[in-house]
């Protein structure tokens, strides 16, 4: 059945892939954005589609829109870009769960949280299952982000409980693929950036802390078999690629795949940096039947093709920090 769904953040990389999917399946689909981190260049193209539509919006204010389902993206994700401005991360977080969750109340929309893996913060046990209560430092320089999160979780439940909103909550785990941000300081756009430019790669520490990483198609899938899930499991649950790899091997991998000259420099790694991050999917797979089907090596090969395709000098920096 054809449905009115809002997509906040949905002109990020994540948010745009989904738009695309959510037009393709026929859906009336309303995106917002504050382009904070974006451009209009990712969902240009959906632009003159009759079911798709743009607002300029910020989530920390209300808006009265009718829909019947919300994807909650709207948040800064790269660490630069939330470290940026970290009051407003966390208003974006926690004001903007209310507001959506406000939304949803008043339409009886169902309503998806992308969380993330960083609720874990660095983490004590290894892998992470959605049981894992996490190690975040509530004082550091990734709290606005994480504290922010776990905040949107709790408000995601209290909502649940307490009003009855149909949500869903994702923690997603390390994504990539076409459309990440060039200048958004993640290390796989760094990377490929910096081969593609002949730059030094940037490894941040000895290049031993591990990512497990998961192409934007696959993550596209889970979030919409989480909100189509009629089983009446609301999460959270992880989705993630459980292919670990040392950022140090990701550095070699995308040198050797650019067959780029650059050289593997150090430099500090930034506070509070995780060490280790992998997913435990089985919640996934059993409840959603939902597991990756993106090999890092072929996820990468498309990744580099987009950096190939694209003029550098129509993207602007969202912050100074990548
Ligand atoms: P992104 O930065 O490309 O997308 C975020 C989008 O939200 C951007 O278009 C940005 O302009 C918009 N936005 C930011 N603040 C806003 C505000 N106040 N009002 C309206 N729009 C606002 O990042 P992404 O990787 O696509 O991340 C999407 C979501 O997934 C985020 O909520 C992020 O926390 C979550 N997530 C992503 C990853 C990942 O690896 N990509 C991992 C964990 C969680
Ligand atoms: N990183 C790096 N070089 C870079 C960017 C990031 O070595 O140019 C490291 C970073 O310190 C972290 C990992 O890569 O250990 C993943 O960083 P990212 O910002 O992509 O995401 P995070 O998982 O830390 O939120």
């Amino acid at each position: 059945m054809i449905k009115r769904i809002l997509v906040t953040g949905g002109a990020g990389f994540l948010g745009s892939h989904l738009c695309d999917r959510l037009v393709e399946l026929g859906h009336d689909v309303i995106c917002l954005d504050n382009f904070f981190t974006s451009q209009k260049s990712n969902i240009v193209h959906l632009l003159d589609r009759p079911n798709f539509e743009l607002i300029r919006h910020d989530v920390t204010h209300p808006i009265w829109l009718e829909v019947d389902q919300v994807y909650n993206l709207a948040c800064p994700a790269a660490p630069g870009h939330y470290q940026f401005n970290p009051i407003k991360t966390i208003k974006t977080s926690v004001m903007g769960a209310i507001n959506m969750l406000g939304l949803a109340k008043r339409c009886h929309a169902r309503i998806l949280q992308a969380s993330t893996s960083e609720v874990y913060g660095d983490p004590e046990i290894h892998p992470q299952p959605e049981s894992y209560r996490g190690n975040v430092n509530p004082i550091g320089t990734r709290a606005c982000y994480d504290e922010g999160k776990r905040a949107a979780e709790t408000l995601f439940f209290d909502y649940q409980r307490q009003n009855r909103i149909d949500i869903r909550v994702v923690r997603i785990f390390n994504t990539y693929g076409p459309r990440m941000h060039p200048y958004d300081g993640r290390v796989v756009s760094n990377f490929i950036r910096q081969a593609l430019a002949g730059e030094d790669i940037t490894m941040y520490g000895d290049g031993s802390q591990t990512r497990s990483f998961c192409y934007c198609d696959d993550m596209v899938d889970g979030f919409i078999r989480m909100m189509e899930n009629e089983t009446g499991f609301h999460g959270p649950v992880n989705i993630g690629n459980p292919d670990e790899f040392t950022i140090r091997q990701l550095a070699e991998m995308v040198i050797e795949m650019t067959g780029a000259s650059s050289n593997l420099v150090t430099q500090p790694l930034p506070e509070d940096d995780p060490t280790q991050r992998q997913p435990v999917i089985d919640l996934a797979r059993e409840k959603l039947a939902w597991s990756p089907r993106t090999p890092l090596s072929q996820g990468l090969v498309r990744t580099i093709e987009w950096f190939r395709t694209i003029d550098m000098s129509e993207y602007r920096p969202p912050t100074p920090n990548y």
